[in-house]
């Protein structure tokens, strides 16, 4: 287990690191030679640079992914050998844990306990992958007299992996160990907000031993290098996590290809409480899940559905712990950190104004520390007590520490309230009925069900991903194994 680094190294971990794109195995500036500030959200101060990358960056790296793919020791590596080199790629992140956790804290805002459980899930991943590489194979299927019919899982050959701020770590290693282990090779454009973690991830694969232009990284803006990736007429598969916008934006240009993609694109996922739950077990629960990272967390609990008689208990103490969070720089590692930038803390605090000037009851507010830096992009956890089912509020991804409270009469009456948005990505059912359990993981409409739970430390072995406008395809688990691979089907006629 990784002991915490301390707040002195997140202060001032990667300072004037200047990153370069890692492209065929080596560091290279953009082309250009433009760069991006990178910005610490806890007080704004600018400490590193990126490259910015533009479409000639993207080809380049495209390029020796391709190369990687065709021909060279990864085009001729059996599994066992991918496996061992993800196993041996969890190992180095282990070695440089502390490092890790303390410039994923620094970059994102993030408190250093969430930077420590971020790269240990990291680990994990690639431990998992390396496990699984060999572990994936075709079936034999009866077929005429005559014949013998096979099927091979083969991957599609060049993966774009669009990757976006909230858990660079974690995204990136839930995209790269299911690409690599099924033989891919891989270009990763992760966000222009927090991209240090994955150059530095690129860089230890290298040591690790991934041929050079197995696992190349490019940075810059989304609408540069992100929609040059997602547009590139070599790329095979491109799979991203984001926004729904973005997601749309990222379909289209793959589409012009007619290449495969997976979208994970976020949620407005329902706790939904019953009287007869355990209320003691799920309030830590509850405020956990729409407080970690700031509420920048796609699977973020954000709304509460409370049956009726226990409305008033359960709001009345969500309420009490929501007064006692503070937000505060991430290297004082407190409830949440800051928010990711200048645009999100706006775009959330915009949410906040237009509920409160919609008359909705603000039941309890947190604060910021008051010695928190001007500089930094902070936002006070609010809860908004008896949300109107229609209102943006309740409907639309808010991506911050804003908490929504609604009350329902019976199953059929919670059912309706959970479903009731265009989001399906994950649910919480809080009761301790057995055949209720039961009934509730069935009809709601999300990709992911926790009964009197929520979440599960990254959930690496447990397939993610959402229905309606959450996105398709799924990551994590065995699952992620499929979308990363196609079934080729080969029938021998031996008469
Ligand atoms: P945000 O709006 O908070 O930046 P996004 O979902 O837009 O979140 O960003 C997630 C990732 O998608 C980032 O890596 C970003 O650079 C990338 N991205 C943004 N716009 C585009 C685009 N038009 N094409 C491809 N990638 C994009």
């Amino acid at each position: 287990m990784l002991t915490q680094p301390d707040s002195d190294l997140a202060r001032r971990v990667g300072e004037g690191t200047k990153g370069r794109n890692v492209i065929g195995g080596a560091p290279v500036m953009a082309q250009s030679g433009a760069t991006l500030d990178v910005a610490s959200p806890s007080d704004g101060a600018v400490f590193a640079t990126i490259a910015r990358s533009e479409a000639a960056d993207v080809d380049a790296a495209v390029a020796a992914a391709r190369a990687a793919f065709e021909t060279g020791p990864w085009a001729k590596m059996a599994a066992a050998g991918r496996g061992r080199l993800l196993s041996r790629l969890g190992e180095r992140i282990a070695d440089h844990a502390g490092e890790l956790a303390a410039l994923e804290s620094r970059d994102t805002g993030k408190p250093l306990r969430q930077g420590v459980a971020d790269v240990t899930a990291t680990e994990r991943y690639f431990e998992y992958y390396g496990g699984a590489a060999d572990k994936v194979h075709g079936e034999q299927i009866p077929f005429l007299d005559g014949y013998t019919a096979l099927t091979m899982r083969e991957p599609h050959g060049v993966v774009a992996g669009i990757i976006p701020w909230n858990y660079p770590l974690q995204i990136l290693a839930r995209v790269a160990g299911a690409a690599l282990a099924m033989g891919n090779t891989l270009v990763i454009k992760p966000a222009e907000d927090a991209s240090l973690t994955a150059l530095r991830v690129a860089e230890l694969a290298l040591e690790a031993g991934f041929p050079d232009g197995v696992f190349n990284v490019v940075t810059g803006l989304g609408a540069e290098a992100g929609a040059a990736l997602s547009a590139h007429p070599d790329v095979d598969y491109v799979t991203f996590t984001g926004s729904p916008a973005t997601g749309t934006a990222i379909q289209a240009a793959a589409a012009q290809n007619n290449r495969g993609v997976t979208m994970e694109l976020g949620g407005k996922s329902p706790q939904i409480v019953f009287a007869d739950a355990d209320l003691e077990a799920a309030m830590p629960v509850l405020v956990n899940a729409i407080i970690q990272n700031g509420g920048q967390t796609c699977s973020a609990g954000s709304r509460i559905l409370i049956e009726r008689p226990v409305y008033e208990d359960v709001a009345s103490e969500l309420a009490a712990r929501f007064a006692a969070l503070t937000a505060e720089p991430h290297w004082a590692d407190a409830d949440l950190g800051p928010l990711i930038n200048a645009r999100q803390a706006e775009r959330v605090a915009g949410f906040v104004a237009d509920a409160r000037a919609a008359g909705i009851a603000v039941l309890a507010e947190g604060s910021v520390a008051a010695d928190a830096p001007a500089g930094g992009h902070y936002q006070a956890p609010v809860l908004f007590g008896t949300v109107d089912p229609q209102s943006d509020l309740a409907r639309e991804e808010v991506f911050g520490p804003v908490l929504s409270l609604f009350a329902f009469d019976g199953e059929d009456d919670a059912v309706r309230l959970a479903n009731a948005t265009d989001f399906g990505l994950v649910a919480g059912v809080w009761t301790k009925d057995g055949g209720r359990q039961h009934r509730m993981a069935k009809r709601v409409r999300a990709g992911q069900v926790y009964v009197n739970g929520y979440g599960a430390g990254g959930g690496i072995e447990l397939p993610f991903g959402g229905f309606k406008r959450s996105g398709h395809g799924r990551e994590k688990g065995f699952e992620a194994l499929k979308d990363m691979s196609a079934t080729k089907t080969v029938i021998f006629n031996h008469g």
